[in-house]
């Protein structure tokens, strides 16, 4: 089997050096293994995606010395594949529509504490029906306990981890998606969600192996259920530790010293920057 991995940014700020150091990491991966690295806009959420940032992001790219594979999958081009996956679990009964806002979720919730896990439930059809006439926003959300029933538990969603989870979790993992709880899958202003997307892009590309940062570890969990319930491969997972800044804290999106197009025209070589990281 050809080993297959992927670069997938957001387009949601210019990339930074933890950008930078995934990004290598997937490609020389790909390349030790004499596989394919491919190269995919993971464009959906309209809210966030700004043009100037995917512009930038092929021109970094290259900058650092990548080459992938055209044409490029962009995902803002699919929106009715995701939307036919979400149908099909909605007509198994493994969606329903949520109208809590995320404030009437989280209410008595602490600002440092992490979003609530919320756990619900359809509607009675009569208020639904009332509500959808009214015009309210809703959500769709992955009910946890119908696809606990579809696959008879949760006990065979296990997926392998060659690297490692922030806590030094490797080898083989046992996928825990109810700490999540029932995720949104789309709502009104981004009509899909993140981890759908992603299971059905890299199913449809032929992932092999999925190499990204610590910080997506726990993605795997509810991504593993995913796969599962649209009957989808699950991959092999590496998960990279974070870089860190002379602060100890992990690069972000909102340092802008540290983005790659700063760091180029402070005068930065690529191969200076790829030594500093390791490659
Ligand atoms: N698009 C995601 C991000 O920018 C990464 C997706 C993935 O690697 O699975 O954080």
């Amino acid at each position: 089997m050809t080993f297959v991995t992927r670069f997938a940014p957001s387009p949601t700020g210019y990339l930074h050096r933890g950008h930078a150091f995934s990004a290598l990491t997937a490609f020389q991966a790909a390349g030790d293994a004499g596989g394919r690295f491919l190269l995919r806009v993971e464009d959906i959420d309209a809210t966030r995606c700004r043009p100037e940032y995917d512009a930038a992001l092929f021109e970094d790219l290259a900058w650092l010395g990548l080459g992938w594979e055209e044409p490029i999958r962009r995902q803002s081009e699919h929106l009715a594949d995701y939307h036919a996956a979400i149908e099909a679990l909605r007509a198994r009964g493994l969606v329903y529509r949520c109208f809590k806002t995320r404030k009437e979720i989280d209410i008595g919730r602490a600002p440092h504490e992490p979003a609530t896990p919320y756990v619900g439930a359809p509607l009675p059809a009569a208020e639904e029906a009332e509500r959808l006439d009214r015009g309210e926003a809703f959500a769709w959300r992955l009910s946890l306990a119908a696809a606990r029933a579809a696959l008879g538990g949760f006990g065979g969603l296990t997926f392998v981890e060659t690297g490692m989870g922030p806590d030094g979790e490797t080898g083989v993992i046992q996928a825990r998606p109810e700490t999540a709880g029932d995720i949104v899958l789309a709502r009104k202003d981004v009509g899909v969600a993140y981890h759908l997307a992603v299971v059905h892009d890299d199913a449809l590309q032929g992932v092999t192996h999925v190499i990204r940062g610590q910080d997506l570890f726990e993605a795997a969990h509810i991504q593993r259920l995913l796969q599962a319930l649209l009957d989808l491969p699950t991959p092999t997972y590496r998960h990279h530790g974070l870089l860190v800044g002379p602060d100890g804290k992990r690069y972000a999106k909102r340092d802008k010293a540290q983005t790659l197009r700063e760091l180029r025209e402070a005068g930065m070589s690529p191969q200076a920057l790829r030594a500093e990281l390791g490659f």
